[in-house]
């Protein structure tokens, strides 16, 4: 989608920190992270957020699976580390492209603000 960011960052016309890369999925550093190790799982493909997901189970499946292997490779899984997906305004959601983020790296508080 030509004005959204993440598919902008997909196509490379915006620069990102990659940590991870294949046919369906991108990850790459928060560019204002809240802990240690934040990172961004998104799909290729533009998908306006998790509410929208219906009809792509295995999508959404692999968007967490990928999160946990890249959790694995960060050196996170010994502390623990978590996962959220916002969505929507009230949830917290600024970029209407789904997005998995990934925190780790520090002790986090619950619930959340
Ligand atoms: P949300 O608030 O929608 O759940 O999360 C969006 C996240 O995207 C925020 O944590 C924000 O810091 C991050 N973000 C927004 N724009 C950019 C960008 O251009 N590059 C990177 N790396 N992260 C971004
Ligand atoms: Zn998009």
């Amino acid at each position: 989608m030509r004005d959204c960011i993440f598919c902008r960052i997909v196509a490379g016309e915006i620069p990102s920190d990659e940590v991870y890369e294949d046919e369906c999925y991108y990850a790459f550093r928060d560019i204002n992270p809240k802990a240690p190790v934040h990172i961004l799982v998104i799909t290729k493909e533009h998908i306006g957020g998790v509410a929208e997901m219906e009809g792509h189970e295995e999508l959404l499946g692999g968007l967490v699976t990928t999160g946990v292997k890249l959790a694995e490779e960060l050196g996170i899984t010994d502390a623990g580390y978590r996962m959220v997906i916002n969505q929507g305004a009230d949830g917290g959601q600024s970029v209407p492209h789904v997005h998995l983020h990934v925190l780790g790296g520090r002790p986090l508080s619950w619930p959340p603000g």
